[in-house]
């Protein structure tokens, strides 16, 4: 079976191997590899060493999210959330319920967070001391213009959040260029292309000492998972971690750093979405974004608007033919989605749209336009 959703990915055996076996911890054969893992994730975000650090969190990506709005945000303190998609939804309950006030910029799906939008925001509230916003919108496949959100949040004086969970290892971003990020949040299971378990947050030191004790929970406090590291050393690790987890996840960074680390990735996702976007075209259905905003992780399509289709049936029936998406929508409009993340190539792709048609044919559904 080849998962073809955006997280958790699909996965390359030696990744899945390296999960089989019993690991202590604090055992002194890990902790070095730990603290290396650490290092190597730092440099994929372009952090500084003595400016940076990685801070891994047990969990998925939304425990990691909510940890960066409460170490940085204060409570009671207002965050700007620029929301496009479900991702920006889920930020803005994940701050209200850590008892932040979020300032939402309502924008509809389907188009980009602009930075003229965050610039007016901020200068209508100067009480706004952080922007949080998501990267790639992974419900509906849009990159927001992260360089130029970026440069009106410095431009300022405010700080930056960002919610880099579904590209990260993909879409570039660079933390050396960027002064106004308290820290970029991801996952082990997404373009890192290893097994879920593991939030980070690759942060600045300066800000963590500056936000020491907002969190109000010494789980999710990131300034906390610092002080462990000056305090136990950068190969220990707060409380139990998923452990084999970590150890396929390292072995998931030597595969990435052999295929060529973040432009090698974003190649070969791009290549996978364009495959996918042109064959599914090709077979009549209708893309919901113009292409000219099509990110690289997933391909949202208008379920079509035949009798004969239903969304659970053409899943159950594609499942049987070794692929798995999807079985929801994360549009307001109904889409289908097939990501092109994962250990997944050009070729799958190919495999896969071939796979999409024989089971449309199989369903009877012949009206594929917009539903
Ligand atoms: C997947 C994702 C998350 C949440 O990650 P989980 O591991 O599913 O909790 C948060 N933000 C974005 C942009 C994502 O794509």
């Amino acid at each position: 079976m080849m998962l073809l959703i955006p997280g958790p990915v699909q996965t390359d055996p030696r990744v899945k191997a390296a999960m089989a076996q019993d690991i202590a911890p604090w055992d002194n054969d890990t902790r070095p590899r730990y603290a290396a893992m650490r290092e190597r994730v730092r440099a994929i975000a372009g952090g500084l060493a003595g400016t940076h650090v990685c801070l891994p969190l047990q969990g998925c990506g939304h425990f990691i999210v909510e940890a960066a709005l409460r170490s940085f945000v204060p409570p009671g303190g207002k965050v700007l959330i620029p929301s496009n998609g479900n991702y920006g939804v889920r930020m803005t309950r994940l701050a209200r319920e850590a008892g932040r006030l979020p300032v939402v910029i309502e924008i509809p799906e389907g188009q980009i967070v602009t930075a003229e939008a965050v610039a007016k925001a901020l200068a209508a509230d100067t009480a706004i001391g952080v922007v949080s916003v998501v990267h790639s919108e992974t419900a509906t496949a849009l990159i927001n213009p992260i360089e130029a959100i970026a440069a009106a949040v410095r431009a300022a004086g405010r700080r930056l959040i960002v919610d880099a969970v579904s590209g990260f290892g993909a879409i570039p971003f660079d933390l050396a260029a960027h002064p106004e990020t308290d820290a970029i949040v991801f996952s082990s299971n997404k373009c890192l292309e290893a097994m879920p378990g593991i939030g980070f947050a690759v942060a600045r030191i300066d800000r963590l000492e500056a936000c020491a004790g907002n969190a109000g929970s010494w789980s999710f406090d990131l300034s906390d998972i610092y002080r462990h590291a000056l305090t136990h050393g950068w190969g220990s690790i707060r409380f139990t971690p998923a452990i084999q987890a970590l150890a396929a996840f390292e072995v998931a960074l030597d595969i990435f750093e052999h295929e060529g680390g973040q432009p090698a990735r974003l190649a070969r996702y791009t290549e996978n979405a364009r495959v996918l976007w042109d064959g599914l075209v090709g077979l009549g259905l209708t893309p919901w974004l113009p292409r000219d905003r099509q990110g690289p992780i997933i391909v949202n399509m208008l379920q079509p608007r035949d009798p004969a289709w239903e969304l659970q049936r053409f899943v159950d029936l594609l499942k049987r033919r070794g692929f798995l998406i999807s079985n929801f929508s994360t549009t307001a409009v109904p889409t289908f989605r097939v990501a092109a993340i994962g250990r997944v190539f050009p070729e799958d792709m190919v495999r896969a749209v071939v796979a999409i048609g024989e089971t449309l044919a199989e369903m009877g559904v012949r009206k594929r336009e917009a539903a």
